[in-house]
């Protein structure tokens, strides 16, 4: 049972996320509104996790957004049943369908499976879904005459890279069938732009983590594999978080990751998607702030905005984990004017008042 009544313990950030959230929100509105021209949108999975706090900010922004989902990971609580489509990416006509019927002016495709781990184990999955899947969209975008997509990439195109920070310059080294099936697309959309004129921009997304400050969407994989989901999950069991090798070679020993807010990594596509409206060329871009965390400092981050103790252990490294990968975002910035409004500890705090939320709704 949930009540109105401002419990005794909600935390004061809930308030302090809320108004700041209106602040950036409204600084955007001002400084877009002219621009605005409610461009008709379709979001690929957009009950995910990432898409659905994209579809928020966009219909936020004036969009008209129409949202296509399987609903195989995504959540149908995430969205709106009014622009919700059940259609699986394989059906091409079913697609090209309804981009002709909302006449959609440009696609933003999140539909994807995103395990590094399960893509080693079915390979054959990740190419079906991901790779055979954009395929199938893009079949379907040629069809309605749709030729502006930006498309959900990720950090694990580069493999191992041998320097830090990332520039979208390395070359493409993928050492899982989830990077390569990432990899397969952002060349498929190459040639898509060459002999077809489709523009897209790729965004490579380092950690997408955090929730939207009022406490809906937030990360809920099943399984969870995630840093700071588990972290939380700690908490509420008191089994303690894995901690993966501490022998790398950072100051601490653990694995240093660039964790990028979920709304800044939305806004990303926001930028990405009016780029092409205003005629901008395909291109790739890293999404991340430019600082890493170690494991280590993300558990203290934890430890200090949940006011608990965080029970952990330690075991060999996770496979196919590099050290360090954290973004150059210099290109994101200059060509897009992008700009991250949100660190770790608000990442942590956000997440934190997900987990809240999600407990009372639970009781
Ligand atoms: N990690 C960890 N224990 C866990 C999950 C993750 O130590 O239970 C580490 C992982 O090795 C990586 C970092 O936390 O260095 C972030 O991992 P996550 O799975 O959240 O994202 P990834 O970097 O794999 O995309």
């Amino acid at each position: 049972m949930t009540s109105n009544r401002l419990l005794p313990w909600t935390p004061p950030y809930v308030a302090y996320f809320t108004l700041r959230l209106a602040r950036i929100t409204l600084k955007r509105l001002q400084s877009r509104w002219a621009n605005v021209s409610k461009a008709s949108i379709l979001v690929t999975g957009g009950a995910g996790y990432i898409g659905s706090n994209t579809v928020q900010l966009l219909s936020l922004q004036g969009y008209d957004v129409t949202v296509v989902d399987n609903l195989s990971r995504g959540y149908r609580h995430n969205v709106d049943p009014d622009r919700l489509h059940e259609i699986d990416l394989a059906e091409t006509q079913t697609l090209a369908d309804l981009l002709k019927k909302r006449a959609i002016d440009a696609v933003i495709h999140f539909a994807a499976y995103i395990a590094v781990g399960e893509s080693m184990k079915v390979p054959e999955a990740y190419f079906s879904n991901n790779v055979v899947g954009s395929l199938s969209l893009l079949t379907a975008m040629l069809l309605a005459g749709v030729k502006k997509i930006v498309f959900s990439s990720t950090a694990a195109v580069y493999g191992m890279p041998l320097q830090i920070p990332i520039k979208e310059s390395a070359p493409y080294a993928p050492v899982s069938p989830y990077g390569e099936s990432k990899v397969m697309v952002e060349k498929m959309l190459g040639w898509f732009d060459q002999i077809h004129a489709l523009r897209s921009v790729s965004l490579r997304y380092f950690n997408a983590s955090g929730a939207d400050p009022a406490g809906h969407i937030g990360e809920e994989h099943e399984p969870e594999t995630h840093l700071i989901p588990l972290i939380f999950r700690a908490i509420e069991t008191g089994i303690p978080v894995t901690i993966f090798g501490t022998d790398y070679e950072t100051a601490d020993g653990t694995c240093i990751r660039d964790y990028i807010h979920v709304n800044d990594l939305a806004q990303a596509h926001i930028l990405a998607v009016e780029s092409l409206f205003a005629g901008g060329a395909s291109g790739a871009y890293n999404v991340g702030t430019g600082v890493g965390y170690s494991v280590l400092e993300v558990i203290r981050a934890a430890e200090q905005i949940t006011g608990k103790k965080i029970p952990f252990d330690i075991r060999p490294r996770r496979e196919g984990d590099p050290p360090t990968l954290v973004a150059d975002p210099t290109l994101l910035r200059s060509t897009f004017g992008w700009t991250s409004h949100y660190d770790l500890r608000d990442i942590v705090s956000t997440a934190w008042n997900f987990e809240l939320k999600r407990k009372l709704a639970r009781v």
